[in-house]
């Protein structure tokens, strides 16, 4: 298994069989509505990063596909088997192809066409799951529409997303949502150690934020590493040691998406620890410079980087307009830049 990738070509279904504890009241609720034959046809399950949306479309499928339709998803039949292996004729699963970040309108015709076709089985279910659905292009989104309003009974649709609000509201209207929150730390390590044993999770967590999903699919330790590496850059930054060009190009070529959850993370700390050291709101003016090791980061210029970190983590780029992209950034925390900008070194 690798580190964190870009676009996995197939999704990663960890352990259907071991509910995470923080999933237990979504699940339980799917359960109540399958048994009371009220599974919607459009399910948006709205999640926080890496929380578990995907696995949770994966156990829906099981549960309408199963078997045993008394105790499903019992994990054990045919087709929940065939469901964990991502190989039941029944079940679509969409999502972003090759190197594109997005979701193509081929792609989602496809889906809907098998979605139009009888099941498998006799009065079965069919499954679709689009994650991340955000990564629908708009024209992709309108082809969807379409099944969204007239679905073909015993249809399930389901889209998983971080940000729904990327997505058109003619779409969001016609699903039902589930919400799927960030887990405590503990609730992760806890998962994470049932499912894949002892490991550095506590690091790949501080690095990764409480993402379960995203730490059970990478290398532990090769992602404390290159978190290691990303604060170790972003401090010397911070002191001009180091080159902005030169580092966003590396972040630009590899692990993009890690490198970038570091940044945001690296400043929502400084943040923290500004507030904890100088009274948090009363250091929301431009005047007052903040003090650590000798270095100062205004307050704002902390916002304002935050905000513009996580909409270069949504958008969808080439990995050339990452790069210069990221470097304006990374310029930001330049001492002399930083100078210019009113926020001046100490
Ligand atoms: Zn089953």
């Amino acid at each position: 298994m690798s580190t964190v990738s870009e676009t996995p070509v197939a999704p990663f279904v960890p352990e259907l069989g071991i509910v995470p504890s923080w999933l237990e009241e979504q699940t339980a609720m799917l359960k109540r509505a399958h048994r009371a034959g009220r599974v919607p046809h459009a399910l948006l399950i709205h999640e926080a990063p890496g929380a578990g949306g995907e696995w949770l479309a994966f156990f829906s499928a099981q549960l309408v596909l199963c078997q045993h339709p008394e105790r499903a998803p019992c994990g054990a039949c045919v087709a929940c088997r065939r469901v964990a292996a991502l190989q039941h004729p029944d079940l679509t699963s969409v999502r972003p192809q090759g190197t594109s970040q997005q979701i193509r309108i081929e792609q989602v015709r496809d889906l809907c066409a098998e979605l139009a076709l009888t099941s498998h089985a006799a009065g079965g279910y069919k499954v679709g799951i689009l994650a991340p659905a955000d990564a629908l292009n708009r024209f992709a989104a309108n082809a969807l529409l379409k099944t969204l309003e007239e679905p073909p009974q015993r249809t399930l649709l389901m889209l998983v997303a971080s940000q729904p609000s990327r997505l058109p509201p003619t779409i969001l209207s016609r699903c039902q949502r589930l919400r799927v929150r960030a887990p405590s730390r503990e609730q992760a390590l806890g998962w994470l150690l049932r499912t894949r044993g002892a490991g550095e999770w506590n690091a790949a967590l501080d690095l990764l934020g409480e993402a379960p999903m995203l730490a059970v699919q990478a290398d532990a330790a090769e992602v404390a590493a290159i978190g290691a590496e990303s604060r170790r850059a972003l401090e010397e930054l911070l002191v001009g040691e180091a080159d902005p060009v030169a580092v966003s190009e590396r972040w630009a070529r590899s692990q993009w998406p890690l490198r970038l959850l570091c940044f945001e993370n690296w400043l929502t700390e400084k943040l923290r620890r500004a507030g904890n050291a100088s009274g948090f709101l009363t250091e929301l003016r431009d005047g007052p410079y903040l003090s650590e090791r000798g270095t100062f980061l205004n307050i704002r210029e902390l916002f304002r980087l935050i905000d513009e970190v996580r909409e270069l983590r949504a958008t969808l780029d080439a990995p050339l307009n990452r790069g210069l992209a990221v470097e304006a950034l990374l310029r930001r925390l330049a001492p002399a830049k930083r100078a210019r900008n009113g926020v001046r070194e100490g």
